[in-house]
């Protein structure tokens, strides 16, 4: 079956390919090469594979680096299945909240008032999408105030950026098709082809994932790498190391250098106590106009029971370093503090606003090199495995 074109830019499939980044990106396209019997060979700067993805195994249970979990899909659940991984599904029925006007409220976090008037605006023209930001184009939907009050929120626990910041058609990719249609024949097609989104993880937390992809392609992988630019080279980084891995040719560079990025911080703290207003949730996402910094918490032992968590975990994802006195909820649970561990990412995710939509298009017509990895179509994990599938 020819192989579908996940990367921008140009390969010959038919030379052997210079595979650069061991990232999860980097080890998706050289294991669907691998079973396409094309030659190649990974080169990663560090001494592992894996890239952002990481976990520590601690005496309070995993502690993730960066991703805490990959969302299901059938091509999730055919390459868990190929890499005889069993993984592990997060508890059904825990409640998502938002903390709104000082409090915490789970879906929808609207009044019965707010309810009536979504409802009746959903009769409402989906305006003209280009170079417009998700908030400008839910704002007749939602109006400003529940934009940034919600929406701002559930997109933030994603791409750690308000619906100010992001593009609509980059981060709803279908959207463009219901332009000028009202926004209930968009919801309409959205619940047609809806499927339950299950965070999937594993005992040993993601590193489980990376471990049982890396020893699919290990004979193939040079690691502490730093072998220039070769011929026909699919770059899997992030996009500043792609950059300067593309020094000697300007307008690339110029390119990969012009997307811009969001520093995201990790946290995990253990707690002796439960945190009570948390009980039965999956996590608390903030709108940024009640924590700038703050962008969500996970209840990892309500997410993961199967992991017995000994004590209480959580993971707080932030825009600079914090301490537990930066938390709200958190504070209060100070002194039962047993542990903080942070990870930090200066280069955190790249943001996916217009400029990145019309980056990906040029990109797409480089003949020098080709891209893969989580600025070239979506951030999401499983986006990554679906594009990479069969
Ligand atoms: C805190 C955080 C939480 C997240 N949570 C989730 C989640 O729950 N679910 C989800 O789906 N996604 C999540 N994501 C997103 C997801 O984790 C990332 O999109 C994904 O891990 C990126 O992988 P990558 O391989 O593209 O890049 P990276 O992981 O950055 O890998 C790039 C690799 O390239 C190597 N490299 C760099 N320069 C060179 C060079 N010159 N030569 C060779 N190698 C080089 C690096 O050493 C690295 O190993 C999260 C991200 C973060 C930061």
């Amino acid at each position: 079956m020819p192989i579908n074109k996940f990367w921008l830019g140009h390969l010959d499939l038919n030379k052997k390919v210079h595979i650069y980044g061991g990232g999860i990106s980097g080890l998706l396209a050289a294991y669907r090469f691998q079973k396409e019997g094309i030659d190649f060979t990974l080169h990663e700067k560090s001494n592992r594979l894996g890239g952002k993805l990481q976990t520590d195994l601690t005496e309070h249970g995993p502690v993730e680096w960066a991703a805490n979990a990959i969302v299901h899909s059938p091509e999730v659940e055919k390459l868990l299945s190929d890499l005889e991984l069993t993984p592990i599904a997060a508890t059904k029925g825990l409640k998502k909240c938002v903390y709104r006007k000082g409090k915490i409220q789970s879906f929808p976090p609207l009044s019965f008032l707010e309810l009536l008037k979504v409802f009746k605006n959903l009769f409402r023209p989906i305006p003209p999408l280009s170079n417009c930001s998700l908030k400008e184009a839910f704002t007749p939907l939602l109006s400003e105030e529940i934009c940034d009050e919600v929406l701002t929120p559930i997109f933030r626990g994603v791409y750690a950026t308000g619906s100010e910041d992001l593009s609509a058609t980059a981060v709803i990719p279908g959207l463009s098709q219901f332009e000028g249609l009202p926004y209930h024949n968009f919801f309409s097609s959205k619940l047609k082809n809806r499927s339950p989104l299950q965070s999937l993880s594993f005992k040993g937390g993601m590193q489980e994932f990376i471990d049982a992809l890396s020893k699919k392609v290990r004979d193939h992988c040079n690691l502490n790498s730093n072998t220039p630019l070769q011929e026909n080279s699919l770059v899997c980084t992030d996009p500043h190391s792609a950059a300067e891995l593309l020094k000697s040719h300007p307008d690339i560079n110029n390119l990969l250098n012009s997307i811009e990025s969001v520093p995201i911080h990790s946290s995990c703290f253990v707690l002796k106590d439960e945190i009570k207003e948390l009980k039965g949730c999956f996590g608390l996402l903030f709108n940024a106009k009640e924590s700038k910094n703050i962008m969500g918490i996970l209840a990892n032992h309500e997410i993961f029971p199967q992991r017995e968590y000994p004590k209480f975990s959580y993971t707080v994802i932030s825009k600079t370093k914090i301490n537990i006195d930066d938390v709200p909820l958190l504070t209060n649970y100070k002194t039962s503090l047993v542990e903080q561990k942070m990870f930090s990412h200066s280069y955190g995710l790249p943001l996916y606003n217009s400029n990145l939509i019309k980056v990906q298009k040029k990109l797409d017509k480089q003949e020098d090199a080709a891209f893969f990895g989580n600025y070239t179509d979506s951030i999401s994990l499983r986006k990554l495995v679906e594009l990479t599938s069969s």
